[in-house]
């Protein structure tokens, strides 16, 4: 992308620039399921996009990395794509993802894995690891991911980008193939804070074909002072507790706390609890009963490929058993379990009002601090392989990141520096709608 440099470019030239780029390191990243060649909205004026295969684009095959939507072409932009090609921003193709968003390495997408460009021995995360790797690598400048409890925040701390998690209800779900309604949120991927910010405003706002989305209550502002004089930052005390962090993550968080006391900012202790002791209990409940209704559409009449059968129930059964990878499978029965006659409030209503205390126990440390700080991550990226096996050791690695998905609130990784040579990332948790001040810290931290 030499050609950069100090002459304009058009959209067209650019998105020829990143389908090259592609065709020459995709093959070993696999960060794309497809590229977009179409050039008609190439002079648009914007900068081209990569979005994760679970953003319906019209005309171009969305399979949110599952084979039970193989082949299924939308007829309709998401309204998050409609907004980019509004902006005259080309699509350079749809993105890698664990099937369903349900994973954390993007090893359970249908598809094959995609590779860390740091190390392709090693996982990009998940499970946006398509977006994150492709902005990672060089083959998008920016790109779309979703995140349900935690995956856009992770594959960016895993490749070294900036992504954002949006406050539930300021981007709309419109057009994308749900995995859990309540906690599914579309957001930037990019290289810096201010490029995260200028997407988001791009995307972010009211749409009429979501009832959950609301008007950003102020204009994105993008951020520019280094210093952080005024800003109370508050870490959750349980960060120091925890066993699983590594030696090297602890470390980086460590120098991004002191930068930040260093630009002035006040940082002191906070305590959350009950996120820490059931976050993860809580998520795992109710996002697999959100799923296992989300996924009842997938039946082989609606979408995608058919297995024929004598019977409608045979037919149905044996596409499901066909399409569906294990870890849908794995979530449709814990979800239909949890939501069961019977089981209903032990787990289901339950797991409801935990959720409510974990949105309580964040207004209350939110209302002494503007922002809280954690790791994003336990662990830099892992090899492949390592816990593919191991669905619990998997879903560990969002511990960090599902709480505050669970309260709504909006949550920015930025890269904080390296350990063994790999990308580790600082997570900063905002106020409901605190996007603007997330994006002035974010800035001053960012390594
Ligand atoms: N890793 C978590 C899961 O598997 C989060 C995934 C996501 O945010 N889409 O559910």
């Amino acid at each position: 992308l030499g050609m950069l440099e100090r002459r304009e470019v058009s959209s067209a030239e650019l998105h020829r620039a990143y389908l090259e780029a592609a065709a020459a390191r995709d093959g070993e990243i696999h960060a794309y399921l497809r590229l977009v060649e179409d050039g008609e909205d190439g002079e648009g004026g914007g900068v081209p996009i990569a979005l994760k295969d679970v953003i319906s684009t019209k005309g171009v095959e969305t399979t949110a990395g599952s084979r039970i939507l193989a082949g299924y072409v939308p007829v309709f932009d998401a309204t998050v794509a409609a907004r980019c090609r509004a902006a005259g921003m080309p699509v350079i193709g749809k993105t890698n993802t664990d099937e369903f968003a349900m994973g954390s390495s993007t090893e359970n997408s249908a598809y094959g894995p995609s590779h860390n460009p740091w190390d392709p021995a090693r996982v990009p995360g998940g499970s946006g690891g398509g977006t994150a790797a492709a902005v990672s690598a060089g083959l998008a400048p920016w790109g779309l991911g979703s995140d349900t409890g935690g995956s856009i925040k992770q594959p960016s701390a895993l490749c070294g980008n900036v992504g954002l998690r949006p406050t539930y209800g300021t981007v709309s779900r419109f057009g994308i193939v749900a995995f859990a309604s309540s906690l599914d949120q579309i957001g930037p991927v990019a290289k810096t804070v201010r490029d995260v910010a200028l997407l988001y405003s791009i995307i972010a706002g009211r749409d009429a074909n979501d009832s959950t989305t609301v008007q950003l209550p102020e204009p994105v502002r993008l951020p520019e002072d280094e210093r952080l004089d005024g800003l109370r930052i508050g870490i959750p005390k349980q960060v120091w507790e925890l066993a699983g962090i590594e030696h090297g993550v602890r470390a980086s968080f460590e120098a991004a706390v002191d930068l930040a006391r260093g630009l002035g900012a006040e940082v002191g202790e906070c305590d959350l609890p009950l996120s820490f002791a059931y976050g993860m209990a809580c998520y795992y409940l109710i996002a697999p009963a959100e799923a296992s209704s989300n996924l009842a559409r997938y039946d082989g009449v609606r979408y995608g490929p058919r297995v024929e059968a004598a019977t409608y129930r045979e037919m149905v059964e044996r596409t499901r058993d066909e399409g569906f990878g294990d870890e849908p499978k794995r979530r449709i029965m814990l979800g239909t379990y949890a939501l069961s006659a019977g089981y209903y409030d032990a787990f289901y209503g339950q797991a409801q009002k935990v959720r409510t205390l974990l949105i309580r126990e964040h207004r209350d440390a939110l209302e002494r601090f503007h922002v809280l700080a954690t790791p994003t991550s336990p662990t830099v990226a892992f090899p492949l392989g390592d816990k593919a096996s191991d669905p619990l050791a998997m879903y560990a690695c969002d511990l960090l990141t599902i709480p505050s998905c669970l309260a709504g609130l909006p949550g920015l990784n930025v890269p904080s520096g390296l350990s063994q040579g790999l990308p580790v990332g600082l997570q900063l948790i905002g106020r409901q709608f605190g996007e603007n001040t997330l994006f002035r810290t974010g800035h001053a931290l960012e390594r």
